[in-house]
């Protein structure tokens, strides 16, 4: 059976992984990419995946919370946070993937003629038969437009890469101004530290309170609804093309990887990939959704604030965890 994979970050490179040793998988990457991204990934996924271990640039124990200059440490219970750089992190999700069998082609997926996907490679068009196509191909999902699926739900953020502030653990930061409807935040990258938020007026601000003067470029990010549709017939679609962004955290890599974790097994042993979707994370989700709307609200401050208490603390981090 031949799998056509659009897209090569973390969600196509792992399908792609999962079942090169059983199909014949082809994975069509458009660039060498270093994703604007914090770059912030649970640890564990590194032992459960069998990755090396030296991608990881900072591991972290702890995050902070900022709000009206409180700033309030959170335990993550031992080094459960792994930050990575995504140029070096995707590439080597690639190349294992190829190393299970994967043909991995340098293309750009153009569009669907004759249930037949275009790609084009060095400025020609080459014609690709599946039976399985995959797309994998991030937030505006090329291929979701040529399926005439409606768009992925994403709100803009914007970004940056610093030398002028230094943070050595995550922070978050909860202030309206500087993170507007969601949250800002810095990460710890090497020499540098990245720093984002959503609107451009907020990352502004964000700028003006860290006393660092850059320039943002703007990203979007899935915003998750339950209602995406992920399957249509022998088409799938994982990670950010399929919304799987987790509400509120705004963590991707991580569902990316386990969502196409589980499309491989079901391609593998015929399930229905929506059914065991939402067995696994459906109710983590929607749960998540619905603290994001309080986040939205005047309840934010008390929430954050709350988090100087042991057990609000203990919940939070438990939730993140996931175990
Ligand atoms: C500013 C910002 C900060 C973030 N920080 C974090 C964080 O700290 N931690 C976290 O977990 N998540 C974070 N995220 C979210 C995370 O980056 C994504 O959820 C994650 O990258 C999703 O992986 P993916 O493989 O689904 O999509 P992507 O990583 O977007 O990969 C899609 C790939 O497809 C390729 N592609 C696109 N179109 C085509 C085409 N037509 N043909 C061929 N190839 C194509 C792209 O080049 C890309 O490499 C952040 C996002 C943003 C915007």
């Amino acid at each position: 059976m031949k799998i056509l994979i659009i897209g090569g970050g973390p969600a196509g490179a792992t399908a792609a992984r999962l079942l090169a040793k059983e199909f014949d998988v082809t994975l069509i990457q458009d660039r060498v990419w270093d994703k604007p991204c914090g770059g912030g990934v649970k640890k564990w996924i590194f032992d459960e995946f069998s990755l090396d271990n030296s991608l990881i640039l900072h591991l972290q124990d702890r995050v902070f919370m900022v709000y009206k200059n409180e700033k309030i440490e959170i335990p993550l219970k031992g080094d459960n946070l792994a930050i990575v750089r995504r140029l070096d992190f995707d590439a080597y999700l690639r190349n294992e993937a190829q190393k299970e069998g994967a043909k991995l082609i340098y293309g750009k997926f153009k569009g669907i003629e004759n249930k037949k996907a275009v790609i084009e490679i060095n400025k020609e068009k080459v014609i690709f038969e599946y039976d399985i196509l995959i797309g994998a191909d991030g937030v505006n999902s090329n291929l979701r437009k040529a399926l005439n699926l409606p768009p992925i739900p994403k709100t803009i953020t914007h970004y940056a890469r610093t030398a002028e502030y230094k943070t050595k653990y995550c922070e978050f930061f909860f202030d309206k101004e500087l993170g507007g409807e969601y949250y800002a935040w810095a990460f710890p990258h090497g020499d540098l530290t990245h720093i984002g938020s959503v609107d451009k007026n907020s990352f502004d601000n964000l700028c003006k309170y860290l006393n660092v003067k850059v320039k943002p470029k703007g990203y979007f990010i899935p915003t998750w609804q339950e209602d995406i549709i992920i399957q249509k017939e022998n088409v799938f679609f994982v990670g950010d093309a399929a919304g799987q962004v987790m509400p509120l955290s705004f963590e991707g890599i991580y569902y990316a990887i386990k969502s196409a974790e589980i499309l491989a097994n079901c391609i593998k042993n015929n399930l229905n990939y929506q059914e065991e979707w939402n067995k696994r994370f459906l109710k983590d989700f929607n749960l998540m959704k619905k603290l994001e709307s309080i986040n939205k609200t005047f309840l934010r401050g008390l929430v954050v604030r709350a988090h100087k208490l042991e057990f609000v603390k203990n919940f939070s981090i438990h939730l993140w965890l996931g175990k």
